[in-house]
């Protein structure tokens, strides 16, 4: 998964300083020391996406020493300081639930239509009581938590609207933003039944929809067409041999229920090493640069079958739906033509050049000829002792072309001596011939094997409109699995295995 197609949308890092919550704004009112302890819950997500040019780039430093650190120790990813710190403070609780820390969503401003037309200290209000609820249930996911711990754990003065506290946390529990999952109840399921209602289908959706429905008070009937739930989430067990064949790996942590389900149930996660070489035929691992260099070219082709998809809208041919696949290769086709162009381009320029110094060669040698036709009419003329008016004529303009013609052929040498450079230049950096060479090919090819592994299904049967529809909601964070992988796969000394090392065969 580490070679996956780079997510396009990144998890909104900056922070609107204008529509941001200051606490500050909030808890003017206070005393000093419930101020700085409103202040000291700022610290974490808010401040560090805050930081400055300077401090960023010893963030990234710092990340990536982390992360060096992380892959020798292969720690737990959730005792990781980074990880802790994105998922700390009101900012890390919403972020963690997906919402906007600052903001009302949209079905939020559907359901409190008097909030979302009230001036802003009201939005504030509701948006610190929102967050500080997620907070509650994000700190201990493992019971149930109920409007009255709500209200008692909630901090002053954001205790002191009831009816909105309690409108806050029923929008959050209706939407399953807090109480779900594998958790203990402190209240019981309501016995009177609100309704009925039927699932179709037992996968995750569908179990953990029944789940929720029914914790609200409805009858549920699940329908399977399979004799076992799970849908795509299975177990294969054979012998001693267990492997997970779908969702395996929890895709990042960042805004995944996942990392509240895997802290209820303490399951330990573990980072998948970014380390994937690629290894010739011969044994030897492909060089770095050319690795580099054909995985930006990957993504670079996606990239371009996303413009043609998304901006022109190129989604049908003939009739039919275009597949990644096909444009994947149409792509490459109009770069391997983009590379004969700028071939015939760079030809042209080399023969147009070639054309200018035959010119000056020419001129240079009728400068040279009407020199030496000049100068011996000058010679003749000069040994004449007493010169008639005609003879000086003769002698004085016959100097007077002679000094026009030197400066004629300095002309036209300086002229040579650019041409013959632009030439020399021009040939020492011929364009590409190939768009891509074979052995370039056959490591994009391995992307390519690869994005068909991310997506269970050749090229060809990705759809090129819809195959990333799901981009724009990918979680962030590192790809993490359980460690009980591990043990099972033959690797008994507690390092990750790589999630795929790959033989190339080169012809
Ligand atoms: C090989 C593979 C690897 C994957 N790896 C990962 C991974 O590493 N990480 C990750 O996050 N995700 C992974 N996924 C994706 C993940 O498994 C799915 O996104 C997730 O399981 C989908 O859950 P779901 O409930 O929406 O759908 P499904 O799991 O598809 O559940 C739908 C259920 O509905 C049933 N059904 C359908 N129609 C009817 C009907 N008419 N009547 C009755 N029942 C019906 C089906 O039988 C099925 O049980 C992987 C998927 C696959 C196939």
């Amino acid at each position: 998964m580490s070679r996956r197609k780079k997510a396009k949308v990144e998890f909104k890092e900056e922070k609107d300083d204008k529509s941001a919550i200051n606490d500050e704004d909030v808890v003017s009112d206070l005393p000093e020391k419930q101020k700085s302890s409103s202040n000291d819950k700022k610290s974490g997500v808010g401040s560090s996406r805050a930081s400055t040019k300077k401090e960023k780039k010893e963030d990234i430093k710092k990340e990536k020493d982390d992360d060096k650190k992380k892959e020798q120790d292969n720690d737990s990813e959730l005792d990781d300081p980074v990880i802790k710190d994105l998922f700390s403070g009101l900012e890390g609780a919403a972020f963690q639930s997906r919402m906007p820390f600052d903001k009302l969503t949209s079905t939020e401003a559907a359901c409190f239509p008097d909030i979302a037309g009230a001036v802003l200290q009201t939005v504030k209000v509701y948006l610190n009581i929102r967050n500080r609820i997620l907070k509650m249930w994000l700190d201990n996911p493992k019971q149930q938590l109920i409007l009255d711990d709500a209200i008692r754990n909630m901090e002053p003065p954001y205790n002191s609207d009831l009816p909105l506290l309690r409108r806050a946390h029923a929008f959050l529990e209706r939407n399953g933003f807090i109480n779900f999952g594998i958790f203990k109840r402190l209240q019981p399921i309501p016995s009177k039944k609100y309704g009925k209602v039927i699932v179709i289908g037992a996968g995750i959706a569908g179990l953990a929809a029944a789940q929720q429905l029914q914790q609200f008070g409805l009858e549920v009937i699940v329908l399977e067409a399979r004799d076992r739930v799970g849908g795509r989430i299975a177990t294969f067990r054979k012998g001693n041999y267990i492997a997970d064949l779908g969702a395996m790996v929890v895709t990042g942590l960042g805004g995944n229920p996942v990392t509240t389900l895997s802290k209820q149930i303490d399951m330990e996660l573990h980072r998948i090493r970014q380390k994937c070489p690629l290894y010739q035929s011969c044994g030897v691992t492909v060089d770095k640069d050319k690795d580099e260099m054909v995985e930006r070219e990957f993504n670079r082709l996606l990239e371009a079958t996303s413009y043609l998809s998304h901006q022109l809208d190129f989604n049908y041919a003939g009739n039919k739906p275009v597949s990644l696949g096909q444009a994947l290769e149409w792509v490459i086709k109009l770069q391997e033509k983009h590379v004969k162009e700028k071939q015939i381009l760079h030809l042209k320029s080399v023969v147009s050049l070639q054309d200018k110094l035959k010119s000056n060669q020419y001129e240079l040698i009728r400068v040279k000829e009407t020199m030496q036709d000049i100068n011996a009419k000058v010679q003749e003329v000069s040994k004449i002792d007493k010169r008639d008016l005609n003879q000086e004529f003769t002698y004085r303009s016959g100097m007077r072309d002679l000094n026009a013609l030197a400066r004629e052929w300095d002309q036209l040498k300086e002229q040579e001596k650019e041409i013959e450079d632009k030439l020399k230049e021009l040939e020492s950096s011929p364009p590409s011939d190939v768009y891509l060479s074979s052995k370039d090919r056959q490591i994009l090819d391995w992307h390519f094997a690869n994005l068909e592994f991310a997506n269970a299904t050749p090229l060809s049967n990705l759809s090129l409109k819809h195959w990333d529809q799901d981009d724009d909601f990918e979680f962030t964070g590192n790809h993490l699995t359980v460690k009980f992988l591990e043990f099972h796969l033959g690797k008994s000394n507690g390092q990750t295995i790589p999630p795929l090392v790959v033989i190339l065969v080169m012809s």
